[in-house]
């Protein structure tokens, strides 16, 4: 499939970090990335492992114009035994080309981006962390690289994927956060790109990022675009509650970016017997919930945090401060059983885990 994957040593290798630097998120980039171009009638050619290096492209490149770009975002993690393991990255293969296909740009085949990535983590394997918490995060994307103004989709493109070595998110266990519901800017709409990870869809979010944090928040409750009330999302992140022992979660309308942790742990619940229902829920049930004391727990799931629990909601100028603005039973379990299947404590029952 596409040609043998060629492979170009790096003959600068980067002092890796050591074990107790603080590695941040996306910040340290490993020695190698991996890339595949694409040109119209001739379709996706030369893999390639290569030096990490600039890219140049063309001023007039389609990326930089009209934004046709998607991405992923996965992890590696070491276990205890040294072994590396990368959750789930069919799940990403599958909503890559899902985003794709929303933004007019040509599939990839799914078993050869897994084994893409799975090669270049073997490279550049040394990278992966082995302290608690750290892992190596992985960011495939694809952009549109023809040279042209004109507002059609590129006949040119380029798959890359670099990975970053990455700092454990809660240094000191879970953290609760608060959160904004936004009730003025919204993230996506019905017909639009919310249920693709398209780059555009961040950049639209960031004016919002930056207002709830003036209101000391830590991220926003995105609503419906239309009726205002609807919950979507919580930063960049899926969203669940859980209201009278029941588990409740925003169904994927359209403008719902369709998580891989949100899949997860639906799975979980079921296999726990918990109930879980993916449905329309409005802000004003969450108010009224909150009101009747029947609001447990709030969290948003993520392949960054796994899950952040929500200690607060800011809405209409009022905290509604959740659980005591304590860690749920359920946050805490959901979040050991992932984290211990990704680093091999837990067994992998339902197969999620890829060894390198
Ligand atoms: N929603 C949005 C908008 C996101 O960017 C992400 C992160 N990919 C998520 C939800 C959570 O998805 P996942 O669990 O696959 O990381």
């Amino acid at each position: 499939m596409y040609g043998q994957i060629r492979f170009e040593r790096n003959p600068h290798l980067k002092t890796k970090p050591g074990v107790q630097d603080d590695l941040g998120f996306g910040r340290i980039f490993t020695d190698h990335m991996f890339v595949l171009d694409y040109v119209e009638g001739q379709g996706w050619h030369d893999p390639r492992i290569v030096p990490y290096a600039p890219l140049s492209y063309d001023p007039a490149a389609m990326i930089f114009h009209y934004g046709q770009a998607v991405f992923e975002g996965l992890k590696a993690f070491r276990t205890a035994n040294g072994e590396i393991q990368i959750f789930r990255p069919d799940q990403n293969a599958k909503r890559l080309n899902r985003s794709s296909e929303r933004l007019n740009m040509p599939p990839i085949d799914e078993d050869f981006i897994v084994n893409a990535i799975q090669e270049l983590v073997r490279v550049d394997a040394d990278w992966v962390p082995s302290k608690q918490g750290a892992s190596l995060y992985i960011r495939p994307f694809v952009i549109a690289t023809e040279a042209g103004l004109g507002v059609r989709p590129s006949s040119r493109y380029s798959f890359v994927v670099i990975m970053s070595p990455v700092g454990a998110y809660y240094e000191e266990g879970l953290q609760p956060v608060k959160i904004l519901v936004e009730s003025h800017y919204a993230r996506a709409v019905q017909g639009g790109t919310g249920g693709a990870k398209a780059a555009g869809n961040y950049a639209a979010s960031l004016k919002a990022q930056v207002l709830a944090k003036e209101h000391d928040c830590a991220q926003v409750l995105w609503l419906d675009a239309i009726d205002k009330k609807s919950l979507e999302e919580v930063g960049s992140m899926n969203v669940f509650f859980k209201i009278s022992g029941e588990v409740v979660t925003p169904s994927l309308s359209g403008s719902i970016l369709e998580g891989i942790t949100r899949k997860s742990i639906i799975h979980l619940l079921n296999d726990w017997g918990i109930p879980v229902t993916e449905r329309k829920i409005s802000i004003d049930e969450i108010v009224q919930a909150y009101e009747n004391g029947t609001l447990e727990e709030a969290f948003g799931t993520g392949t960054a945090a796994v899950v952040s629990p929500i200690g607060s909601l800011l809405w209409q100028g009022t905290p509604m401060v959740i659980n005591n603005g304590e860690i749920g039973e359920l946050v805490h379990k959901l979040y050991d059983t992932i984290t211990g299947i990704q680093y091999g404590r837990i067994a992998d029952k339902h197969g999620w885990m890829v060894t390198c």
